[in-house]
């Protein structure tokens, strides 16, 4: 019977709280799927993991992780705990470069139409796909100096890079609904032409699938005017950091934001949120984005069985949030972590 070997990396702030939560409902539904199983090995990473080592990330650890091509992780980083040059410590995006996980899939779904801040809107249901190992993140490690008298980031597109995230675009798209939405600022930049060039390309090899092309500042406005007219979003991966945060808010927040970071041999499942070091320890950090990650995780381990777990995963939040007082605190409830995951984990 097949065993799937997940590396667990709660990392820092409410990572531990919420990871244990997905965890507590991936026992859940492991306990209702006919033979597969789930074994898992932790890991500590994240700025804890400096403060005890020396290195947020060690070497011997990442080569460690790297034998597993399923990671679940919490979230990394603290504010106070940063490099010399003032940088925060970000681990969880050196593991995506490293292992390469250029399709960073964010599904935004609304569970309950009192969720949103937008008035009439019952159904929001779209994915948005950031491009995660280059455009205006490759710069974030090279020096530089305060007392400079300038600075400048790069926005790298490359062909390869560019053609595999919008290719995984269209292959997602071609499941659902069969839309893909571009998102540039192909009348400004030459690196964003240059991505809307390849994405015409890419487009002509899928006759079936619809396509869009919206610039990055009106597609702000689109996503809070008609969300629901999109199936498929593609963008470069600052464009994506920021739209996939307003793209939470429209369902609720940061807590009911999952992502997955997708490569060609390994995936990095996680919330879409930071370790949120202002409620960390509380124990009402919402665990529904990590639930939900752990059902992206099941989908990706594309097994029947998995698969249909993460279906009774997705059914059992339906299920909770139905009930609109049924909330962590995030959302104007009154649940705490550890509630919210055993309702969900009871559902299942
Ligand atoms: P990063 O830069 O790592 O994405 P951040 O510091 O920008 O992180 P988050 O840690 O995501 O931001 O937190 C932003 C806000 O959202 C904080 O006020 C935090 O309390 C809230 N928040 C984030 N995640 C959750 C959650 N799971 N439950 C409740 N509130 C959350």
């Amino acid at each position: 019977m097949p065993n799937f070997a997940i590396a667990v990396l709660p990392g820092d702030g409410i990572g531990p709280d919420v990871v244990a939560e997905g965890l507590k409902v991936l026992r859940a539904a492991e306990a209702k799927l006919e033979g597969v199983t789930f074994s898992t090995a932790e890991f500590l990473v994240g700025a804890g993991e400096y403060l005890r080592s020396g290195d947020p990330l060690p070497e011997a650890t990442f080569t460690e992780i790297a034998k597993y091509s399923t990671i679940l992780l919490g979230a990394m980083g603290l504010p106070n705990i940063r490099w010399a040059d003032g940088r925060e410590m970000a681990p969880q995006i050196d593991i995506r470069e490293k292992l390469g996980l250029y399709c960073g899939l964010r599904p935004i779904v609304l569970y309950h139409p009192n969720d949103t801040p937008l008035k009439g809107k019952t159904a929001i249901d779209f994915a948005l796909v950031r491009e995660s190992t280059e455009g205006l993140f490759v710069s974030r490690l090279v020096p530089y100096s305060l007392q400079a008298d300038q600075v400048t980031d790069e926005l790298r597109i490359t062909r390869s890079g560019a053609e595999r995230v919008i290719r995984s675009a269209f292959h997602l798209a071609a499941g659902r609904r069969k839309k893909v939405t571009l998102v540039d600022k192909a009348n400004v930049l030459p690196s964003m032409a240059y991505f809307r060039s390849i994405f015409d390309q890419i487009a002509a090899e899928f006759p079936d699938i619809a396509t869009e092309r919206v610039y990055v500042d009106a597609c702000a406005l689109y996503l809070v005017q008609r969300p629901e007219s999109f199936d498929v979003l593609v963008t470069e991966n600052m464009f994506g950091d920021i739209l996939s945060d307003l793209a939470a808010a429209l369902v609720g927040g940061m807590g009911m934001a999952p992502s997955a970071d997708i490569g060609d041999t390994h995936a990095v499942f996680q919330p879409s949120h930071g370790s949120a070091p202002d409620i960390a320890g509380k124990g009402i950090a919402n665990p529904v984005a990590t639930i939900l990650s752990v059902a992206l995780m099941l989908d990706w381990l594309d097994h029947p069985e998995t698969r249909r777990g993460a279906e009774m995963i997705r059914r059992a939040v339906s299920t909770v949030f139905a009930d609109p007082t049924a909330r962590t605190v995030d959302m104007g409830g009154a649940l705490t972590t550890t509630e919210m995951g055993s309702r969900i984990a009871e559902a299942v």
